[in-house]
């Protein structure tokens, strides 16, 4: 292929995209990357993860200020006024902070940013704001946005989407959630803690789909002690947005007489979708499955020569860390390296209060597969720094191969959970037993020992339960 403007052109810079961007210019690619909006990082860093967790964190503050232990660790704050105007901008400096940290990142590694939104004009060719441009080769990384909900139409004001719960100009008296998922959770978790009456309708008859069984279940005893209220196996059939409010219409998910639940505003989180509308990637001769993504093969390749697809708009978790690992890989590939990502080892975190994390394997997927397993759980009950930080909700586990002893899985709840399940992400991809972390040194007093013995129950010999 001749006379081409690029070696690669990268399509979208969230996590995905503008990692394999800059990687393959530090590997001696001549890179650019297309993005429509007005700042780089993708849906992560605008209206994702990083609002997300500065509103979570934010409001963790004011909840703890509020009602939480300062006064029993001989603390006494006066009384404590929200001001969410303060908060939002707290929210919005983070985000500045990082999505302009990616355009300095992308001059300095010479990214060329190329603006506007890009169609596919043939294999080899795409058009960004009326100009065409040429690369020997390109990656896909448009990622994904929200699924709508069937008679629940999102405005934005009485009916918001997760961009729009990032955004409400004062407190909800009562939200209703729909999809008691990640970010359903999360973004409740927010508005519980400022004050909201939170209700999340769930159609499956537990929260948190895809979790290890004992985890949705423990974590959603913690939710409801925390005020929550959650009405799982229910269908939410329509909404009507008037000016006071919104009447939901709810039935039970097998059928059965419907009701109306009356809420100040709606959060629809049922899930997300590829973006691949508007690509034209007939054009190019790419075709998507019946759930809209694009197929691609162990290193990337969508089936068309030169034409590759990395992170939400690929099958898989729907994680800011895994479209930047394979962001990695498939830059590292089309440098003439080899480039791996295993799909196998893919943490995943809830940012609730406690956190929830998981790894690997279910117990269910486990045995599902044929393993026969042996699972070791300790709780945070136990452990001395939770113990005595007054933060016990929650416990380890740890599923094993019963015969090799190998770790398949890790789910923890418990207040750093994300923090503590880099161990174990680590732990597994160098093929660790259940021995192996039970006769790893801790630090002692610290969360992680919950880990060390979760892992010695494997073997029915923790020391501390
Ligand atoms: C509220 C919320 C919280 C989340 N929290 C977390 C979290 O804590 N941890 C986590 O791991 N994940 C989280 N996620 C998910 C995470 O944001 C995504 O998995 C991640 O952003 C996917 O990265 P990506 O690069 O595939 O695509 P995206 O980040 O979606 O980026 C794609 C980019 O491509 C651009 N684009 C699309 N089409 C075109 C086109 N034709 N031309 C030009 N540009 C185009 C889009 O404008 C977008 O900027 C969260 C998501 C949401 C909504």
């Amino acid at each position: 292929m001749a006379d081409t403007d690029f070696d690669l052109i990268v399509i979208g810079s969230g996590p995905g995209g503008y990692v394999a961007a800059i990687r393959a210019a530090q590997l001696g690619l001549k890179t650019a990357c297309v993005e429509s909006r007005e700042t780089l990082g993708g849906t992560c860093l605008n209206v994702g993860c990083i609002p997300s967790k500065a509103l979570l964190h934010a409001s963790e503050l004011f909840e703890e200020a509020n009602h939480g232990t300062l006064a029993k660790w001989g603390v006494n704050v006066g009384k404590v006024s929200l001001d969410l105007d303060a908060m939002h901008a707290g929210r919005r400096e983070a985000v500045d902070g990082l999505t302009g940290g990616i355009e300095f990142l992308f001059k300095k590694n010479k990214v060329e940013w190329l603006k506007g939104h890009a169609k596919f004009t043939g294999k080899d060719a795409i058009l960004v704001a009326g100009k065409s441009y040429r690369a020997r080769n390109y990656v896909i990384a448009t990622g994904s946005s929200v699924t709508p909900l069937k008679g629940v139409e999102i405005d934005q004001e009485r009916i918001v989407d997760s961009t729009g719960a990032l955004e409400l100009a004062k407190v909800p008296g009562h939200l209703v959630v729909i999809g008691g998922g990640v970010i359903g959770l999360e973004l409740g978790s927010v508005w519980r803690r400022l004050g909201a009456k939170v209700t999340v309708v769930e159609f499956l008859d537990q929260i948190l789909p895809g979790m290890d069984g004992e985890v949705r279940k423990d974590a959603a005893r913690i939710f409801k002690k925390q005020g929550f209220e959650i009405r799982t196996s229910t269908k939410v059939t329509g909404a009507v947005a008037g000016k006071k409010g919104v009447t939901l219409t709810v039935e039970p998910a097998k059928g059965g007489d419907a009701e109306t639940i009356e809420a100040d505003m709606v959060l629809v989180s049922i899930g997300r979708r590829p973006n691949t509308n508007g690509l034209d990637l007939d054009k190019a001769g790419i075709k998507t499955n019946k759930q809209g993504q694009i197929e691609v093969d162990h290193d990337f390749r969508t089936g068309v020569a030169g034409i590759y697809a990395i992170g939400d708009v690929t099958p898989g978790p729907m994680l800011a860390h895994k479209a930047e690992d394979e962001g990695i890989a498939v830059a590292e590939i089309l440098a003439g390296q080899i480039g791996i990502v295993n799909h196998e080892v893919i943490p995943s975190v809830v940012y609730t209060y406690p956190e929830i994390a998981a790894v690997g394997k279910t117990e269910e997927e486990a045995k599902a597969e044929g393993h026969e397993v042996k699972t070791g759980k300790f709780p945070m009950l136990a452990n001395s720094r939770a113990k005595t930080n007054r933060d016990t909700d929650g416990f380890v586990k740890v599923v094993a191969d019963a015969r090799t002893d190998r770790v398949l899985g890790v789910h923890i709840i418990a207040s750093v959970a994300g923090t503590m399940i880099a161990q174990a992400a680590q732990a597994m991809e160098f093929g660790a037993t259940s021995e192996d972390i039970a006769y790893t040194c801790h630090a002692h007093p610290s969360h992680s020992e919950a880990l060390k013995e979760a892992a010695m129950a494997v073997t029915g010999k923790p020391i501390h339960i």
